[in-house]
């Protein structure tokens, strides 16, 4: 059954995948980031292919420093490597100012100069599960108003126009579509801070770096769209996508600090061994039958995405007592 919602002719022209790792240096990692890590890494050396990893750093005031050391050093003691040198995000700012500069040549992004309390205020409340979206406020603006802005010391952001939500095959969960236009709206891909948003950062390395194939938590099938959106009007080639579960605690609640710590540095230096973690999240993905130690590299005759069951893995106090932690 689960076997059936992966499509068996991948990749149709026998083109092993280019994968990415993509840790946002912002915290540290945690185990929910590690399951998603070793699912993207997994996919991507199974059949053969190549991994990239990528620091996204421009989230600037929240990064702290010697974390991208960091992310690098967890991803290593968790047996996954990658092929080339790291992409710093904060060494591309000119690639992502060309994208803008592009984009408002189109004129497909206008200057928001909107608060979020102005945009929660004006937007009706959103249904279950939907974002607010974003009630056009400054939508009638065109590119070349930022000047005047600019002149006023106004701060803006860079608005994309949503005029249409691409629909796309998921490499996990298949057929998705979301309506961008009701949960959503316009988003920003420049913030007022002068940087790049994720959702234009993302698109650009994805396409530099020659990724073919995203696996990434399904907390972000929201950005899907907006990426296809953004893939489009730029000419560039998508990727596909896979959204796999996250990890949650006893609660159901996304994994985070409430739950304990989970971060693996402090795993680490608690004694557990990554076999022992990796067992643990091979075991929650269907990979084989028990928690028990493995590697990342010997999971990849047995890795299968449509084996990894469609909800949440929940990471309990047992569980982690089991693999020598607490
Ligand atoms: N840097 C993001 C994160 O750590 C991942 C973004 C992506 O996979 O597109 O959540
Ligand atoms: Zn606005």
């Amino acid at each position: 059954m689960t076997a059936a919602r992966v499509p068996a002719a991948r990749y149709p022209f026998r083109m092993t995948p280019i994968g990415r790792l993509a840790p946002s240096p912002t915290g540290a990692q945690h185990v929910g980031n590690a399951r998603t890590y070793l699912v993207a890494w997994l996919s991507a050396r199974a059949p053969g292919g190549a991994v990239k990893l990528r620091i996204e750093d421009i989230d600037s005031p929240r990064i702290k420093p010697g974390a991208a050391d960091e992310a690098a050093a967890d991803l290593r003691w968790l047996g996954l490597d990658w092929d080339g040198e790291p992409v710093v995000q904060t060494a591309r700012l000119a690639h992502y100012e060309a994208a803008l500069a592009e984009l408002k040549r189109q004129e497909l992004v206008y200057p928001c100069t909107c608060t979020r309390s102005d945009i929660a205020g004006a937007a009706s409340a959103p249904h279950l599960g939907e974002e607010v979206t974003y009630p056009g406020t400054c939508a009638h603006r065109r590119a070349a108003d930022a000047l005047a802005l600019h002149a006023q010391g106004k701060p803006f952001a860079w608005r994309f126009r949503v005029t249409s939500s691409p629909a796309y095959d998921d490499l996990f969960a298949g057929a998705r579509h979301i309506d961008l236009t009701r949960s959503g709206g316009d988003f920003v891909i420049w913030k007022n801070a002068g940087t790049p948003a994720y959702q234009l950062a993302v698109v650009i390395d994805d396409a530099a770096m020659g990724v073919t194939e995203v696996i990434r938590g399904d907390d972000l099938v929201p950005s899907t769209p907006r990426q296809l959106l953004l893939y489009r009007v730029l000419g560039l080639t998508p990727p596909r996508f896979g959204h796999v579960p996250l990890v949650v605690g006893e609660d159901g609640r996304r994994l985070a600090k409430r739950h304990g710590d989970t971060r693996l540095s402090v795993f680490r230096a608690a004694g557990v061994t990554a076999e022992a973690l990796v067992g643990l999240l091979a075991w929650s993905c269907g990979w084989q039958d028990t928690p028990a130690p493995i590697s990342a590299r010997d999971l990849l005759p047995r890795f299968r995405l449509g084996a990894i069951p469609p909800r949440p893995f929940v990471l309990t106090a047992a569980l982690l007592k089991r693999i020598g932690y607490g």
